[in-house]
């Protein structure tokens, strides 16, 4: 069995390609939604994100991820500080998770891949890509922001360009046909990974 990465910038798509790797029988694991259930539940992490915001970051057991937001957005150096909290465990609960799958590849979909270096511990990744405009009309679409909004989300990420310098293998999503560039990333990480 051969780890892959799956990743792409806000509105790319990456979610669209995830479902349809599970749709193709390859199981996902989402890891932006594992580090949400771990905010919520985990009792260490809990612990350690109360030392570091203070109680108010839960609130009647609740995770505030507008205060934990708030405070990244004003003090930087903490998203690494964060980061090195959540991404072990995440990384924990996805070796368990994988070593449940029987299929010969396994996708890992995380917003922010190559941004955490993460994308060094896979077999290969797979970035999703699409141009900024249609990534703007999806995302305003999808979660009814504004403009500016979807642009201030997009800036955090680092630019397709960087990303693409790190991954072999690349969808795009902007109107060509999805589900054969999917079968082909299929078939062309099963041949360079004698997977
Ligand atoms: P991401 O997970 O990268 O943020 P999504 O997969 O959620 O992006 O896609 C963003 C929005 O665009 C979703 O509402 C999705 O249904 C829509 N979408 C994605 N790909 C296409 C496509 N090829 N054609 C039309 N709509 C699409």
């Amino acid at each position: 069995m051969r780890h892959i990465g799956l990743s792409g910038g806000i509105g790319s798509g990456k979610s669209t390609v995830a479902k349809a790797l599970e749709h193709m029988g390859y199981p996902v694991f989402y890891s932006d939604e594992e580090a949400k259930k771990l905010y919520a539940t985990h009792p260490l992490l809990k612990n350690e994100l109360i030392a570091i915001f203070g109680k108010d970051i839960y609130q009647k057991g609740v995770f505030q991820k507008h205060i934990l937001a708030t405070q990244l957005f004003e003090n930087p150096a903490l998203k690494e500080q964060i980061a090195a909290l959540v991404h072990p465990l995440v990384r924990e609960r996805f070796n368990e998770w994988a070593g449940q799958q029987t299929a010969d590849l396994v996708f890992n979909e995380a917003a922010i891949l190559f941004e955490t270096g993460a994308y060094k511990q896979f077999a290969a990744t797979v970035l999703v890509v699409c141009s900024l405009e249609t990534r703007i009309q999806r995302v305003q679409k999808r979660d009814g922001l504004s403009r500016e909004a979807v642009l201030q989300r997009i800036e955090n990420q680092w630019s397709d360009a960087k990303k693409m310098n790190l991954t072999s293998y690349i969808i795009t999503n902007d109107g060509q046909p999805l589900l054969q560039q999917i079968e082909e990333v299929i078939s062309q990480l099963k041949t360079d990974l004698n997977a």
